[in-house]
This record gives C-alpha cells, sequence and structure tokens, in this order.
C-alpha cells in the first residue's frame, strides 16, 4: 500500500513562528517622522504610542522599519513586518496585497504633494495678481471688487461685474496684461459715471408715456434700437424697432427712403399706430411717409 505524503510547503512565517498560515494584513502603520521628534517631540511620542506594540522593528528579521504591514494569522496572532520581509515569502496573494497598499500609498502622497505645490501656487499668484493691480495704480479697481456695500444697478451691473471678472482672473493666474490694465481703467470710468446716468434712466422711466391708443397717423419720432429683417410673402422685408420720445416702442417696417439709417439714429415719420394690446409701452407702426433722418448716431 503507498502512502502519499502531503506536499506541502510550510509558510515562511509560520516557520518562524509567527502563527499559521493563512495570514493577511489587516492593517499599515509608518514611524511619525525624525523631523517631527526633533520640532515636537511630544506629539512624536503620542504619534508613537499609536503604533503597534514593539513598533520600529520588523517582527521577521529585526530590522528597523519605518512602514509596517500589520498581518494576523489563521490563528490570530497580530504581528508586523516590513515589505521586504512578505517579499521573500512565497504567498503570492499577500504579495500582492502589499504592492497594492504601497502604491495606494505612493499614490496619496503624490496627491497630497499636488495639493500643496496647487495651494502654494495658487496663494503666490494671488499675491502677484495683487501686487501688479497696485503697480498699475488699479487699486480703485480692487476697492471696488472688494466693495461688499456696492449697489448694483441697470447702469453699474455689467462693468462692476466685468471689473470684478478681471481682478478675480488677475489674482487667480498672477498675471495682468496691458489690455487688461486698460479695459480695467475703461470700467472704473463706467462705474463712476454710472450714478448720473442711472438718476437720468430712472427719470426716464418714471416720465415714460404709454403707448398711444386709437391716434390714427401720428408723427413719430424716436431712436433706432434695432433691425430685424423678415421674410414676407412679398420677399424680404426689414423692419425696426424705435424707442419714442415718449419712452414707448414701436415696430415696423423701415421706410425705405431710411434704407442707410443706422442703429442709434433719430428718425422722425409720420404712420398709423396700432396698440400691441398686452403691453401698454409696446405698438406697431404701418404705411409710414414722410420720412426722415433727424440726427446721427454719434453726432
Ligand atoms: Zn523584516
Amino acid at each position: 500500500m503507498e502512502t502519499t505524503i502531503e506536499n506541502k510547503k510550510i509558510h515562511t512565517f509560520e516557520k518562524a513562528g509567527l502563527g499559521k498560515a493563512p495570514f493577511k494584513i489587516i492593517g499599515t502603520w509608518s514611524m511619525p517622522s525624525k523631523a517631527l521628534a526633533e520640532k515636537n517631540p511630544t506629539a512624536w511620542n503620542n504619534a508613537l504610542r499609536e503604533g503597534p506594540k514593539n513598533a520600529g522593528c520588523c517582527q521577521f528579521c529585526f530590522t528597523g522599519i519605518i512602514h509596517h504591514f500589520i498581518i494576523k494569522s489563521a490563528d490570530e496572532k497580530i504581528f508586523h513586518v516590513g515589505s521586504s520581509c512578505v517579499n521573500k515569502t512565497f504567498d503570492k496573494k499577500l504579495i500582492g496585497e502589499v504592492k497594492r497598499i504601497k502604491n495606494e500609498i505612493a499614490r496619496e502622497k503624490r496627491a497630497e504633494k499636488k495639493a500643496v505645490e496647487r495651494k502654494a501656487r495658487s496663494e503666490a499668484n494671488a499675491v502677484k495678481g495683487l501686487e501688479l493691480l497696485n503697480e498699475a495704480g488699479l487699486s480703485k479697481a480692487l476697492e471696488i471688487a472688494n466693495d461688499e456695500n456696492f449697489e448694483i444697478n441697470e447702469s453699474n451691473k455689467w462693468a462692476f461685474n466685468t471689473l470684478k471678472d478681471v481682478v478675480a482672473s488677475a489674482t487667480k493666474w498672477g498675471s495682468l496684461s496691458e489690455k487688461q490694465i486698460n479695459f480695467l481703467k475703461s470700467l472704473i470710468k463706467k462705474i463712476e459715471a454710472a450714478p448720473a446716468k442711472e438718476s437720468q434712466r430712472l427719470e426716464k422711466e418714471a416720465n415714460k408715456k404709454p403707448f398711444p391708443v386709437n391716434a390714427g397717423r401720428v408723427k413719430v419720432e424716436g431712436k433706432i434700437l434695432g433691425f430685424k429683417e423678415v421674410e414676407t410673402q412679398f420677399g424680404w422685408s426689414v423692419k425696426v424697432l424705435l424707442e419714442s420720445v415718449d419712452g414707448w416702442k414701436c415696430f415696423g417696417s423701415l421706410p425705405s427712403s431710411l434704407d442707410d439709417a443706422e442703429k442709434g439714429d433719430w428718425i422722425e415719420f409720420t404712420a398709423k399706430l396700432q396698440h400691441s394690446g398686452n403691453d401698454q409701452f409696446f405698438g406697431f407702426f404701418s404705411r409710414p411717409t414722410k420720412a426722415k433722418i433727424k440726427e446721427r448716431a454719434g453726432e
């Protein structure tokens, strides 16, 4: 009768009396740094106390280690070793696990380093951006951008928001181009001129008259706000949107004699008005006659 001897390799750690296979990694722990020991001995001692018992050396080979792999045997013995001693076993699973953990730690360290670099870079950029703004004589732009009590209205909204964006970009990237400098200067001027413009706008708004109802054919005088090309059954036709001297707006075909009119021009004509019905400040005009340009935009 033949007897078969079970060909079973004894695990390296089991041979060393560290417990019975299989082994599994239940945690990792690293020694606090020497720099911390010098800078803050109490913190270093506290950190050390959180480590495993007999930390500092590998319990397989007894040499000093920094990174500890804490391992538990099948019979619940717990010990720690360095990664090189795990690699000395033939335990592929354990070796693979150590490799995975080391990669994970390395990845975390790289991410941490990058985050620190990123933070330093953004802080340096912020300082540089402020410096450049002050050097360019734009402390006023900073003042406006940081003014929490700035009152936004129709007349300064765009300039204020745009100025804030440009200042934010300068402190984000730590750079300020000649173009941005000039742009900020023009925005400051706009913001400074806004109060007068706003009171004018409010006054105009307050004096705005509703669109004339049942007016028939009347003389219309107003500023061109824009054009629109529309296709009709007779072909393409240019429509014009006007703001009248009284503040109401009207829409209709551009008189052919005003072909060269441009946005912003003041024009006048006689036409039939038709109220739009749902907006008391808006209506349409039709069959305009005696049209002429009263004043060109920019004159
Ligand atoms: Zn070792």
